[in-house]
């Protein structure tokens, strides 16, 4: 019954979010043909593909400074969704071409404790994963739960973060990622601290995660 249900409900959610019509970054030119925005704005924002340093295999598509920042903020703090949304569809444009990429069987939105998502109104990763998967026809597996309430990450250092996320996040139906490549999306990698505790979850349950981030500091 949930999994004819659930497709309906997305459906529904998309008549509140279709497509734009209009650039939602200069809300005046026409969307391009195969661009969420309008080519100028789109070109200001540089947007790249980058592999992020580490252990794991983890990628963004820009960083995390200029036009590509002032957008997460303008997505984050002051509640645009459409811009969030093309940020999200730039990655999937970007990812559906890497080779590294091309195993991925699902999108995972690392998620927010649900204090935290109810301050904010919304989960900015899960918004990121419907332009994803928008773009490049991959399903979304919300299966990743945050029951611990963390700390701020940003005044700790990395040993603090690491304490900090210890157990942070769990795995609901763990048995559906099984042998499943999945692609978990973040808006920002810093130290990757986040990624490591959710990925250790996934992997737990037999997975294998890759990163996918709007931005980060540290990019090769
Ligand atoms: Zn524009």
């Amino acid at each position: 019954m949930l999994e004819k249900v659930i497709p309906w409900i997305e459906a529904w959610e998309g008549l509140f979010m279709p497509s734009p019509r209009y650039c939602p970054l200069c809300q005046q030119k026409p969307v391009d043909i195969g661009l969420p925005g309008c080519w100028p704005c789109v070109s200001r924002l540089e947007i790249g593909w980058h592999r992020i340093p580490g252990d794991d295999l983890c990628f963004c598509i820009g960083p995390y400074q200029g036009q590509v920042k002032e957008r997460i903020v303008d997505f984050k703090f002051l509640n645009r969704m459409d811009i969030g949304w093309l940020l999200g569809s730039l990655m999937g444009i970007a990812a559906r071409e890497e080779p590294l990429l091309q195993d991925i069987r699902a999108i995972v939105p690392i998620p927010l404790h649900p204090a935290r998502e109810k301050q904010r109104g919304f989960n900015q990763t899960r918004i990121l994963a419907d332009g994803i998967s928008n773009w490049w026809k991959k399903p979304i597996l919300d299966l990743l739960v945050r029951p611990k309430e963390t700390k701020p990450q940003v005044d700790l250092n990395r040993h603090q973060r690491a304490l900090n996320l210890a157990n942070a996040f769990a795995m609901r139906e763990g048995d559906r990622m099984r042998h499943q490549e999945v692609l978990l999306i973040d808006d920002i990698c810093t130290t990757g601290t986040t990624f490591a505790a959710a990925a250790s979850v996934v992997r737990r349950y037999g997975g294998k995660p890759t990163g996918l981030f709007v931005a980060s500091g540290r990019i090769e």
